[in-house]
């Protein structure tokens, strides 16, 4: 038996996605167990260039079940067309290898109507929200007025939960933001359009983990965002809207093994962030735009660049601690070749003090990075597969990122491509 937990130690787009591929060869279940079609996971491997957004990255891998969660929000017409598109370019995807669950909450089109309707409201104010409903789902799945993906199996239930969810929600169209509400009918044709096509995958995952042959017990976890994003501990109130750490891996994955899970920690060598909220290390001119070029840092789901700055060592140590980490990945070492000196972010000054530890965000907004620096590398380090053959600049900011931010780093990324992989 064995779990494993791949979290995203920063703000996201780690590349979560890219270490999930790389060890699902060793899954026989890989569960995604936060979120929705937000975010996007990008891989990179012998069968092309993907972005993967509702399906888990252990598509790749004919064993592998995969499974959507029961923590996760998902959006049935979009889950169909990316499975179509998955198998247009020779993907195998069925529904023996790709499921969901029956608890997951289903995305309408109303929900991405309401995000829409909220962010213009909020104009200058808005969360950055990447408009695909996932706030008002959440938000609806805590205010009880979610509806579950089984309840495509019961129509008339169906309805009557769509009927109830929209006589709240078209008040809140037509007296809030003067929208006309969303018809029952309509929400209805479209969830039993989608989910006719999806039912085959929809299941109770607990019972298919229970069911399942004693020797196909390895579980990997995948999370969907970072850290610094968790709707607890991330950066209140510009998270997403569920919880992205290790300890809520089990819950939304359904999976209640006993097993001590290891926990890596995705941790990208620089920062990146998409979305509004305080970002303490931002750089912006030439050398965010060369970084950003050079790592080609734009959103996977909406092709929004990435704002940049330098690694920052009291996030990623807060990302580390509450997202549960055992070990760390550090991804896109590669991307800072040529740079130098490289700066690291080691406290923050907030008035007259220093802290090294992450606080809430009217502290965070007022904090000024505190640098130490450290000699870069200028050889190109894409083909590199051995620890020890890195230049000696790089090992020793491996391990400088190590030491800060007190966890084993045991696999460091080199490249975009399944096998660009150092293992420590
Ligand atoms: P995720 O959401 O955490 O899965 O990450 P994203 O896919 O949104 O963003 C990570 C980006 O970095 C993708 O474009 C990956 O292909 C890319 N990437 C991942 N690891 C490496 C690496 O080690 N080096 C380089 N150059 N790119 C990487
Ligand atoms: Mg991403």
């Amino acid at each position: 038996m064995s779990l494993r937990i791949v979290v995203g130690v920063n703000w996201g787009d780690e590349g979560k996605g890219r270490m999930v591929d790389y060890f699902a060869r060793n899954a026989d279940f890989v569960i995604r167990y936060q979120g929705g079609n937000n975010a996007g996971h990008t891989i990179e491997n012998e069968f092309g260039n993907f972005k993967l957004h509702l399906v888990p990255s252990g598509i790749f891998y004919r064993s592998v079940v995969n499974i959507l969660g029961p923590g996760t929000v998902v959006n049935l017409e979009a889950a169909v067309k990316e499975m179509r598109e998955l198998r247009g370019r020779g993907i195998a995807i069925d529904a023996e290898n790709y499921k969901i669950s029956d608890r997951a909450v289903i995305t309408f089109p109303f929900h991405l109507l309401q995000d829409e309707y909220e962010e213009q409201r909020l104009s200058d104010n808005k969360f950055g929200s990447t408009k695909q409903g996932i706030a008002p789902v959440y938000g609806d799945r805590y205010m009880k007025y979610g509806v579950q993906v089984g309840a495509l199996f019961h129509p008339d239930y169906l309805k009557q939960e769509i009927g109830r969810c929209l006589d709240l929600k078209n008040r809140i169209f037509e007296r809030v933001y003067g929208m006309p509400p969303f018809s029952v009918d309509a929400a209805y044709g479209w969830a039993m359009e989608w989910g006719e096509i999806l039912k085959p995958h929809v299941c109770d995952t607990l019972r298919l983990f229970k069911a399942a042959p004693p020797s196909r017990n390895r579980f990997l976890l995948e999370g969907q965002l970072g850290s610094l994003r968790d709707v607890i501990y991330g950066i209140y109130p510009y998270p997403t809207s569920s919880s992205t750490i290790a300890g809520f891996g089990t819950v939304g994955a359904g999976y209640f093994g006993r097993e001590t899970p290891v926990v890596t920690g995705v941790m990208k060598a620089f920062s990146t962030c998409v979305g509004e909220g305080p970002f303490v290390t931002e750089i912006s001119g030439d050398l965010a735009n060369q970084i950003r070029e050079t790592a080609f840092e734009y959103g996977a789901s909406t092709g929004r660049p990435r704002r940049i700055g330098h690694f920052d060592a009291v996030a990623s140590k807060y990302g580390i601690e509450v997202g549960g980490a055992t070990e760390v990945a550090l991804t896109k070492l590669d991307s800072l070749s040529g740079l130098n000196p490289l700066k690291i972010c080691t406290g923050y000054r907030i008035g007259g003090r220093i802290i090294d530890y992450f606080p809430i965000v009217p502290e965070l907004v007022r904090a000024e990075p505190v640098y130490m620096e450290m000699p870069g590398w200028r050889e190109d380090i894409a083909s590199i597969r051995r620890y020890d053959e890195l230049p000696m600049a790089a090992q020793a900011y491996v391990e400088k990122l190590e030491h800060l931010v007190q966890c084993p780093v045991k696999y460091v990324s080199v490249g975009p491509a399944r096998e660009a992989m150092i293992l420590r």
